[in-house]
């Protein structure tokens, strides 16, 4: 028998949520693939997540309450295929609030090249703390790069280590944050800062990263004033109801 559904989560939480969705697919961080979930507010070993679903479509009610197997709890719909991903991490970081797993096209040449994802600019100061990659082959040779089942979830959750966010070799990225806000902002940062250290490549070198010093103070600055780009994004994604 299943579990049956905890009582109904904080409806401001969910909205959130929904409204994270719509802002990843607007900045192209998500298109029809990727996915965002939020640790229940009522069960931490628990999560929130979109049935499978293009994340520009979900509504509230496609969210489903996901237990610590990542399984959904009470309900028949289709899940993600890599919701694992999620449960593992919230097993792993205790401190992780909020995940976002994306395809962003900006990020995939740091998966596969001797190129390593650093700070370029202070919004993305957050990947001071470094940005490790992940090889799927180290745990499934024979793999199609999905993180498809626990075991393979594990494995990404170590390689991410206390990092806030972890490059998938030929597939994609994973961050993490405190709370909804602050996943938002890195995810559509992180792949920002993707783009802007591609572009710098191109020009007279070498590049003049932020030291760990300069990341740490500018990630303490920015963690005050999130709310601001949130607040923005969710006025746009949420103005069509
Ligand atoms: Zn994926």
């Amino acid at each position: 028998m299943p579990t049956r559904k905890t009582p109904p989560a904080n409806p401001d939480l969910l909205m959130d949520l929904v409204a994270a969705n719509r802002i990843l697919a607007m900045e192209g961080v998500l298109d029809g693939y990727g996915h965002v979930s939020v640790r229940s507010d009522k069960h931490p070993e628990r999560y929130y997540m979109s049935r499978s679903v293009a994340p520009q479509l979900v509504k509230v009610n496609d969210i489903m309450e996901h237990g610590a197997d990542s399984e959904p709890v009470g309900d028949e719909r289709r899940p993600y295929l890599e919701r694992f991903l999620h449960g593992e991490i919230y097993r792993q970081r205790p401190d992780v609030m909020a995940i976002v797993h994306s395809h962003s096209d900006a990020v995939i040449p740091f998966g596969v090249t001797r190129s390593v994802l650093k700070p370029i600019y202070h919004m993305a100061s957050f990947l001071y703390s470094g940005v490790p990659v992940f090889e799927i082959r180290k745990t499934r040779p024979d793999n199609d790069l999905l993180i498809r089942d626990a075991e393979l979830g594990r494995e990404l959750a170590k390689t991410l280590g206390k990092c806030s966010c972890v490059m998938m070799r030929g597939h994609g990225m994973t961050v993490v944050g405190d709370g909804i806000p602050e996943v938002v902002f890195r995810a559509v940062y992180t792949q920002t800062n993707a783009r802007l250290q591609t572009a710098a490549g191109h020009l007279k070198g070498p590049i003049e990263f932020l030291t760990e010093e300069e990341g740490r103070r500018a990630t303490a600055t920015n963690r005050g004033t999130v709310e601001r780009p949130w607040e923005l994004w969710k006025a746009k994604v949420m103005a069509s109801g």
